[in-house]
């Protein structure tokens, strides 16, 4: 049994964007390759390139169709895809903190971000068996617990370009789906996130209180009427063109070999 502080000066997490993300899977190809490197290194795999390959992630994408209920406005909605983030969320009532036997588990007072102290992790799995987002690995070939450290070694390291020191998965996204900061301090830029766009926890249910937060899917925009985005771009050819089009038309039309009358599109490829 391992004890939690009762407050933590910040809140350190992430936001993600569930309407803007998708499912590129760019951070969670950042987040191996950077701490696959740094704290908390290696993060092994095993047949990675066979019929059966397995690995240690601490950040996964599972994609979802949902299909919207109909309603009178709109009976028969399209369906929508929904590309999901997942990793700790660096939980204020840690589960995977106070089931751990020896202590290797641990959330910081300074911060909030929950770690794993690899040396004293004896691979007993209970965290892993205890958070109820799937969000803790453990590696096959090291057999200690990994997790989503938020990138510790990124965020306050000095010796990184300021543009930088966010987390890698933060720092790759290119849909801007992932943004990081202190969730403790309301005039924060993500807190304010959070409350334009109702953010919300994951299975608040469960009781872990966790920092980080999901931004829901906008609804999508649907059209009054059928609008047909070829017609402007047909029009100059399907009417008598006028203009540059116009003069064009005519010019191509006294080459030989041409027909009098309207060239249309045809003429573009008409004297070979
Ligand atoms: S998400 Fe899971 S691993 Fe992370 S702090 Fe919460 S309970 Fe622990
Ligand atoms: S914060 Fe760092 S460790 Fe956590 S998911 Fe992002 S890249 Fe991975
Ligand atoms: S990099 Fe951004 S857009 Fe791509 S899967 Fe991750 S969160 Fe989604």
């Amino acid at each position: 049994m391992t004890e939690l502080p009762p407050n933590t000066a910040k809140k350190m997490g992430l936001v993600i964007d569930l309407d803007t993300c998708v499912g590129c899977h760019a951070c969670v190809i950042s987040c191996k390759g950077w701490n696959t490197e740094n704290y908390g290194a290696p993060l092994s795999d095993q047949d990675a390139y066979g019929a059966d390959p397995a690995g240690t992630f601490l950040n996964r994408v599972h994609s979802f169709e949902v299909q919207p209920a109909a309603t009178a406005a709109q009976p028969a909605p399209a369906a929508q895809l929904i590309h999901f983030p997942k990793s700790c969320l660096h939980c204020e009532d840690a589960p995977c903190v106070t089931v751990c036997p020896t202590g290797a588990s641990y959330k910081r007072v300074e911060d909030g971000i929950v770690l794993v102290n690899e040396s004293d992790c004896i691979g007993c799995g209970l965290c892993a068996w205890s958070c109820p987002y799937g969000a803790r690995e453990l590696d096959l070939a090291e057999g200690v617990m990994k997790k989503c450290t938020l990138c510790v070694d990124r965020i306050y390291n000095e010796n990184l370009p300021e543009v930088d020191r966010v987390p890698s998965c933060v720092r790759t996204c290119p849909a801007g789906a992932r943004h990081f900061g202190d969730l403790g301090d309301p005039d924060s830029a993500v807190s304010q996130l959070v409350v334009e766009r109702g953010g919300m926890d994951l299975m608040p249910e469960m009781g872990t209180k966790p920092v980080n937060k999901y931004l829901p899917p906008r609804p999508k925009d649907k059209l009054e009427e059928q609008i047909d985005i070829l017609a402007p771009l047909l029009a100059p050819v399907t009417e008598t063109p006028g203009g540059f089009l116009g003069w064009l038309d005519k010019a191509l039309d006294k080459l030989p070999g041409q027909s009098s009358g309207q060239s249309s599109d045809q003429s573009s490829g008409g004297t070979a």
